[in-house]
């Protein structure tokens, strides 16, 4: 129920173990062979799984890539959150520059092919970057982006 959205995402991301979630689907297609309705069960579970972070987000998808449009995609926050945000994003045609984390140890490595930055780093590039937070600490990091002077759209 569209008016019920929020709390599905809610449920989904608060109760649903990241490795049970829909995007683990590796899209082996063996459920597909045996469902008698013939149902794309692989397409449905990556929808389930997007119309639930964009629930959780509070954002209506088709703004998203307009938004992003000529701009350094930056996720903050690579733990399980990041990683789904990514495949969102990738499956509304956004690409990700970077993700950004305050945990140093991981500076200037790479998760999935993308480099993690600093804040300091994100600092420099602000300007022309769009940034979504992908973590938990959500009003933390929402903080720490004002102190930066990116600005942080609810
Ligand atoms: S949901 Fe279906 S396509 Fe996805 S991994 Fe399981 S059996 Fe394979």
């Amino acid at each position: 129920m569209p008016s019920d959205q929020g709390n599905f995402g809610y449920y989904y991301f608060d109760f649903v173990p990241p490795d049970k979630q829909a995007y683990n689907c590796i899209k082996c297609g063996a459920c597909k062979l045996r469902c008698p309705q013939g149902i794309d069960i692989p397409v449905e579970l990556m929808r389930v799984h997007t119309v639930a972070a964009i629930a959780r987000l509070g954002v209506d998808a088709t703004i998203i890539p307009k938004q992003c449009e000529n701009k350094k995609v930056v996720l903050f926050g690579s733990g399980a959150l990041g990683k789904s945000c990514l495949k969102i994003l990738s499956s509304l045609g956004v690409d990700v520059y970077a993700y950004c984390d305050n945990n140093e140890k991981i500076w200037n490595t790479f998760l999935d092919g993308i480099r993690i930055i600093s804040p300091t780093d994100l600092e420099k590039i602000k300007n022309n970057t769009v940034v979504f937070i992908s973590s938990t600490y959500y009003e933390a990091i929402a903080e720490q982006l004002c102190s930066m002077n990116i600005v942080v759209l609810n």
